[in-house]
């Protein structure tokens, strides 16, 4: 067996950064000194200001707000990042950098994402749109509730080629880097994790004589 390494990256750190609340986000910043980034005007003045922050499904018309749809006063959404499904029906673009980044080694994020761990970049959800949603494609799903339904928070994926896209918090949007577009394929360094959780339930090599 190939010996395995404890931290590929490095750069693990305990103790306040291993408690970003998972699964998704309990996410209201002011409980977070990691999300030390001011969040940006995007313009949107809706109400309520963040958009389902309350959580469950209080808010039947989710789909008129952000992240699922845009319509700020004044011209302040400078989209920075696009992110897409693998078929291309569903689209998002993202305004400024992140305010942070992960990995979570849990075993839900694996089976999830079929994956050995999930990586994540946080934004806030008003610097999130979506841009596309051909043939009706946004799926949501309440771990929850283990339904697929909007309640957040709940992870939103493609129905047509079931590509994971983000989880949707109270205040942040979880987007999953793997579905963006950088150019020159270049990963920047905004994204990389500064914190790695639930890293005692990340994949281990298979002992001998299984
Ligand atoms: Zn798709
Ligand atoms: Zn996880």
């Amino acid at each position: 067996m190939p010996e395995v390494h404890p931290n590929p990256h490095g750069e693990f750190k305990s103790g306040e950064h291993s408690a970003i609340p998972h699964p998704p986000p309990e996410d209201d910043p002011g409980q977070h000194t990691e999300l030390q980034k001011p969040w940006p005007d995007t313009g949107w003045r809706g109400e309520p200001n963040i958009p389902s922050q309350k959580g469950g499904d209080y808010e039947p018309d989710f789909m008129n707000k952000p992240p699922y749809f845009w319509k700020p006063e004044g011209d302040k959404f400078e989209a920075r990042y696009t992110s897409q499904c693998w078929c291309g029906n569903v689209v998002f673009e993202f305004h400024g950098n992140p305010l942070d980044a992960k990995h979570c080694h849990c075993r839900q994020c694996q089976s999830l994402h079929g994956a050995p761990f999930q990586w994540a970049v946080i934004f806030p959800k008003t610097s999130v749109r979506l841009v596309k949603n051909e043939k009706d494609s946004l799926h949501f799903f309440s771990t929850e509730l283990r339904q697929s339904r909007h309640y957040v928070p709940c992870k939103v994926s493609c129905d047509q080629c079931r590509s994971p896209l983000f989880d949707e918090g109270r205040n942040t949007v979880l987007a999953y880097p793997g579905s963006f577009k950088f150019k020159d394929r270049k990963v920047p360094l905004d994204f990389q994790p500064s914190a790695h959780i639930f890293y005692s339930e990340r994949v281990m090599e298979i002992p001998d004589g299984m």
